[in-house]
């Protein structure tokens, strides 16, 4: 428990448009400085919870903070305060990158001396400075979206709203944007993050999995892991090494002690009855043709979204499938 406002709170939001409801009675905090990552398939609501955040869209029932103020009466004020990066990028193309921060500058009133001074510290910030004249549509993917953060940044925002700012661009540029976002962070800049990247989730300080509308659960990764929903009793999780992990899959998939099984890199994660030993499995796949090593393994984070999922599933009964 912490005293200080949380820099986001989100108490019973539902938002529809029209009969279609895209977030259902969502609940989440967020504590000042923390990096939150959102996940969830196409569609669930996550752009949507963003947009309710920015005060774009006003929640139907429930209420949501932003650094303590309301998104549905205070939207001007939030959007003083935090900046967002959209899904697409939305810089201009045929602008130079200094060109594009000082546009941004001065939609938010900036000129003169302090406008430089914002426009040099953002540029410094995501260490743009070596293609300051280059035309935005120019930079690659990854550097593109630096020059989007620094856009956002150019307010000096204590929150940071940024909507899959990773999607499409290589994992070097990855893992150098993320470490820009943990800079800020360590500022002190609250940072809302939506993802589908797993090794993104896993660095977040916590964690929400929203699912067709409903956030399925909040906290850090590694209570997420610790769920009796994602550890089922009687059951234990194994990785196993084997020669043909796609052929291994079918077969156990078929075995009655297995739960659930899939493809994890070159290894295959499977959830079995707790009552077999790893030397009967072990023998029994070499039976089947399958050389294997097996070792028990805490649950991914993965892994615990599509328990998660396969739950909400079932909960929810038959269903179709929803465009993203
Ligand atoms: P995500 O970002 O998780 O992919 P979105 O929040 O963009 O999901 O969308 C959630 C659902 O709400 C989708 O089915 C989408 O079509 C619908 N939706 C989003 N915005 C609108 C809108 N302005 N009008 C009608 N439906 C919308
Ligand atoms: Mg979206």
């Amino acid at each position: 428990m912490t005293t200080a406002t949380p820099a986001i709170r989100v108490e019973h939001v539902t938002r529809r448009f029209g009969d279609f409801t895209a977030l259902a009675d969502v609940d989440l905090e967020v504590h000042q400085g923390m990096v939150y990552g959102l996940l969830g398939p196409n569609g669930s609501g996550k752009s949507t919870l963003i947009r309710v955040l920015c005060g774009l869209l006003a929640p139907d029932e429930g209420k949501a903070t932003v650094l303590g103020l309301d998104v549905a009466r205070e939207g001007d004020a939030i959007r003083r305060q935090i900046g967002y990066m959209s899904q697409k990028f939305a810089l201009y193309a045929d602008l130079t990158v200094i060109e594009n921060l000082d546009f941004f500058a001065r939609v938010y009133g900036m000129s003169g001396a302090r406008l430089r001074e914002r426009r040099d510290a953002a540029m410094a910030l995501v260490h743009v400075e070596p293609f300051a004249n280059r035309r935005a549509g120019l930079l690659s993917g990854g550097w593109k979206q630096r020059l989007a953060l620094a856009a956002a940044l150019m307010h000096e925002p204590k929150v940071i709203f940024l909507d899959e700012p990773t999607a499409g661009i290589d994992p070097v540029a990855r893992r150098e944007l993320w470490d820009l976002l943990f800079d800020l962070s360590a500022r002190g800049i609250t940072l809302l993050v939506t993802t589908h990247y797993m090794d993104e989730a896993e660095r977040c300080g916590e964690v929400g999995y929203l699912y067709l509308s409903k956030l399925l659960v909040t906290g850090t990764p590694d209570r997420l892991k610790e769920l009796p929903e994602v550890n089922e009793p009687g059951t234990r999780r194994l990785e196993l090494e084997t020669t043909n992990s796609s052929r291994a899959l079918g077969w156990l998939r078929a075995q009655p002690f297995c739960r659930s099984a899939t493809v994890f890199g070159q290894a295959v994660h499977a959830l079995v009855d707790a009552s077999l030993t790893d030397d009967e499995l072990v023998s029994r796949m070499h039976a089947a043709g399958f050389a294997t090593t097996a070792r028990a393994i805490v649950p991914s984070l993965e892994d615990v979204f599509v328990a998660l999922t396969e739950r909400a599933a079932r909960e929810r009964g038959p269903m179709k499938p929803v465009e993203a």
